[in-house]
């Protein structure tokens, strides 16, 4: 054998076993050369931002969703922020979100000066817990004013039950779908989508790499109110209002609101629409995995989310719950399979804390954050890495 060929052969074999051991993350983007040409079309255009592909997106993923209005933002907490800012009525009331979600839900209630409350997660859905909802607003019928349900991990909450108890105590509703695009529920109106906007006032979603849609930083802000879209947009450009042709001269420029600038750029938003169009195959690829997965931990008597079969969930996390939960982490990261914790209790953080919350406030919660794990679940993790991800866990496991 030539030197040349035997070097071939090492170098093949250095690449499949890196392959076989490179490292697993929870989750990965998937960017494609169509991606990069989207993007490219846009850097070689007239506009880099406030141009075609930011209305192209927000019109695509508003006829995805089924809604009538969509605002297209730089980040999905700006959307939450401006979501709570354009509801709000009352600033003494309180509003009601779940303690098992990303900061940025509850963070947006305090953007706006107003006091965030828990309510605690049902044991088997993760999400919010329905009857105690109910309960609390039976003892406090005047103290809160809306409420932000969490899609989470892509399982959509009861919507149509939530807006039966919203209606009942007059509350306003953010949904944060921020893991559930794509997701979706029956209802006796029929199938709506996350964002669909029948029930919720308002659903928010984020294009975070880590989420469904990868732009780099983007949000959505959907709504069927068209009251609230005009205040939105407003607010996303300063509140500035420009001219619209009529009698105004077309320098015409009056601000109206103490706006922001959470305007999202026409380079991002391009990366949105190819990243759209593989939106629908991305969610089948999760329920496969989600499937594949929760074979294996039946087997293995591992408890995941409970699955509701009146829902599409989007999968954006795949959760189980397990004994030595910090041991089996470690494991698997020294084995190279990234994993993470979704969420710590978010009035847990020292921050809230300093507002007064305590630990034990959302006992189900708390319990659930001991043992809760994240396993890697993206639409191009391979058969061969979901298969050693459970192979790993069985072993830690001893069966
Ligand atoms: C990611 C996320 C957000 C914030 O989204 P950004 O686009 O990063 O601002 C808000 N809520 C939930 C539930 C999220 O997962």
């Amino acid at each position: 054998m030539s030197l040349g060929l035997l070097l071939l052969l090492k170098f093949l074999l250095m690449e499949t076993t890196c392959n076989f051991m490179s490292f697993i993350p929870y989750g990965r983007q998937d960017i494609d050369q169509k991606d990069i040409d989207s993007v490219i079309r846009t850097l070689k255009s007239d506009y880099l931002t406030c141009g075609p592909a930011v209305e192209e997106f927000e019109k695509s993923f508003a006829s995805l969703v089924g809604c009538k209005y969509t605002l297209a933002l730089n980040n999905a907490t700006a959307a939450l922020h401006l979501a709570v800012k354009a509801l709000a009525k009352d600033s003494k009331k309180k509003v009601l979100t779940t303690p098992i979600t990303f900061a940025a839900s509850a963070n947006s209630v305090l953007y706006n000066n107003l006091e965030v409350d828990f309510v605690d997660i049902d044991p088997d859905s993760y999400l919010m817990d329905l009857d105690l909802l109910e309960a609390k607003l039976d003892d406090f019928p005047n103290l809160y004013q809306g409420i932000i349900p969490v899609d989470f991990a892509g399982l959509p909450i009861d919507i149509e039950r939530l807006r039966k108890i919203a209606n009942k105590f007059n509350l306003w509703i953010v949904e944060d779908a921020c893991h559930a695009p794509g997701g979706g529920i029956d209802t006796s109106r029929g199938y709506e989508m996350c964002g669909g906007g029948n029930f919720s006032d308002i659903t928010t979603f984020s294009f975070h790499p880590v989420k469904h849609i990868a732009c780099g930083e983007g949000g959505m802000l959907c709504t069927n109110n068209e009251q609230i879209y005009s205040l939105v947009k407003l607010l996303r450009s300063h509140g500035i209002e420009r001219s619209v042709g009529g009698d105004k001269p077309l320098w015409f420029q009056e601000m109206h609101e103490l706006g922001f600038n959470y305007r999202m750029p026409d380079i991002l938003a391009s990366l949105g629409n190819s990243q759209l169009d593989k939106l629908d195959k991305s969610v089948k690829r999760r329920n496969e995995i989600a499937m594949i997965y929760t074979d294996a931990f039946n087997k293995m008597e591992i408890k995941s989310q409970l699955q509701n079969s009146s829902c599409t969930n989007a999968y954006h996390l795949f959760v189980i719950e397990v004994e030595k939960r910090d041991e089996l982490y470690n494991f698997l990261r020294s084995k190279d399979v990234g994993t993470q914790i979704h969420y710590v209790p978010v009035y847990l953080h020292p921050y809230y804390e300093s507002l007064g919350f305590r630990r034990g406030y959302c006992p189900v919660a708390e319990a659930y954050f001991e043992k809760c794990l994240s396993l890697p679940m993206f639409p191009t993790l391979k058969d061969s890495e979901q298969r050693r991800v459970i192979e790993l866990i069985g072993e830690f496991f001893g069966s």
